[in-house]
């Protein structure tokens, strides 16, 4: 049940159940204020003095009303806000005695102030479903407010609800997004906080590093938006989310800083950051052929022919070819290297995952041959993770329990054709991109050959 917000008719309740003179109670909540150094809105104060004086300031209706941020007090219950997203982090991991799961902290504001939401597990996936970014509007129903280091917040209870760019609400008075989505083109070195719509060009491999005692993960990608490319650092938490993402896909990235390397600018992105997939956007961002100048022309495994370039499959991995399943390479070097460290160079080599997997589409089968981060996508699994199986297990076991795992898995690869090296009767497909296919696409392009059936065939 809502309680009486009203500095007015907490007053009137007062009165009615202390006896209280009015102009005594006026007194007490001036004092209320004066003690929180007009921090205090009138019906705050109020709020806090019947809360004190045990008066009960239950609402007898259930119908809840929106509060003003500047208004709230801790302990209310029940009450709804309608307020600007400023800004949204990124869900973090949390681990304590027998409890685990996300949670996440939205900035939001009215024209009163400005407060933190913390949501919880399924309501992280409510957020991430319904693409809430920096700009929308948010209702928030029957929130509670409580205060943690002396600074309140608001979270959800039982009948608690969340209405993304609510229709009927008036939402004129809200204070709009500072950010406004940057092209590429115009970063420049130390902006922070920045917005970008983009596609992703690819994805390099997760590794891991250790600084401060501190072990955690990086994923670089590449990304374009027709004004020009950059690279994309994703540090600890976002590392995970980057290591999903696939060349091809629209995303928005929120909150990220601009970094100048080596090797130009690079957008760099940490636990106040956000990776959105498919955004809501009406910008036009060109597709990857046109952003790479690359065109992979979908084909059938039975139209392979040798010396064909950019082609993509998709097919199911019906087999794992024996393997080693890691290699060394040398960044330095730029080559293959026998062992951890570089023989020519003496520098550290980097382990990168490597696998063959037959795949079939139901019209033939080839070999396909996957370096790195492509062959961590077919087989889910990172090289670093593939490194700590292979320290209490023999590869012949790995590769049986991957093979269990994969094989069966539908895979979309992108490469060119060349003969087998081991094998020269038969054509091998190595990879320059892999992912798994979105299945709603595939249904689509059936239907698409389906309707009108190939040339040339
Ligand atoms: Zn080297």
């Amino acid at each position: 049940m809502a309680a009486l917000l009203d500095a007015k008719k907490i007053i009137k309740r007062i009165i009615a159940e202390t006896g209280k003179s009015e102009d005594e109670i006026r007194k007490l909540i001036d004092e209320k204020k004066r003690k929180f150094a007009g921090l205090l809105t009138d019906d705050g104060a109020a709020f806090m003095l019947a809360k004190e004086l045990g008066v009960d300031i239950q609402l007898k209706t259930e119908k809840p009303q929106v509060v003003k941020i500047a208004n709230l007090v801790e302990g209310m219950r029940n009450v709804d806000i309608v307020a600007r997203v400023l800004h949204v982090q990124s869900p973090k991991k949390f681990e304590k005695e027998n409890r685990k799961g996300r949670y996440c902290k939205l900035l939001l504001a009215d024209e009163t102030g400005e407060i933190t939401l913390t949501l919880w597990n399924k309501d992280i996936k409510w957020l991430e479903q319904n693409k809430v970014e920096r700009g929308d509007t948010l209702l928030v129903k029957n929130c509670i407010v409580s205060s943690f280091n002396d600074r309140l917040n608001l979270s959800l209870g039982l009948n608690s609800e969340l209405v993304v760019n609510p229709k009927d609400v008036d939402t004129s008075t809200l204070p709009k997004a500072e950010s406004i989505a940057l092209k590429i083109a115009d970063l420049s070195e130390g902006m922070r906080n920045v917005d970008v719509f983009a596609r992703v060009l690819r994805v390099f491999e997760t590794r891991g590093f250790e600084r401060n005692g501190e072990k955690a993960k990086v994923t670089s990608f590449e990304i374009g938006d027709g004004s020009a490319t950059i690279r994309v650092v994703a540090w600890r938490e976002l590392a995970e989310r980057a290591s999903k993402l696939y060349a091809g896909e629209l995303i928005k990235i929120e909150g990220a800083s601009v970094k100048s390397s080596a090797n130009g600018l690079e957008l760099h992105l940490d636990w106040r950051s956000r990776i959105i997939s498919d955004p809501k956007t009406d910008l036009k961002i060109p597709e990857l052929a046109e952003l790479t100048g690359i065109k992979y022309k979908r084909r059938d495994i039975k139209e392979l022919e040798e010396g064909m370039s950019n082609v993509e499959v998709v097919g199911e991995i019906v087999d794992i070819n024996k393997g080693n399943l890691i290699y060394y390479f040398c960044p330095t070097c730029k080559e293959k290297a026998s062992s951890e460290t570089c023989e020519k160079c003496g520098n550290k080599a980097r382990a990168r995952a490597v696998v063959t997997v037959i795949l079939d589409d139901g019209t033939a089968s080839i070999a396909c041959t996957l370096f790195g981060r492509q062959a961590e996508v077919a087989l889910g699994i990172s090289a670093l993770q593939l490194l700590e199986e292979m320290q209490n297990k023999s590869t012949e076991q790995l590769l049986d329990e991957l093979a269990n795992a994969v094989v069966g898995k539908m895979l979309l690869v992108r490469g060119d054709v060349r003969r087998h090296s081991l094998n020269p009767e038969e054509l091998e497909l190595i990879a320059k991109d892999a992912m798994k296919p979105k299945l709603e696409a595939e249904l689509a392009n059936m239907l698409k050959s389906l309707a009108e059936p190939r040339s040339g065939n």
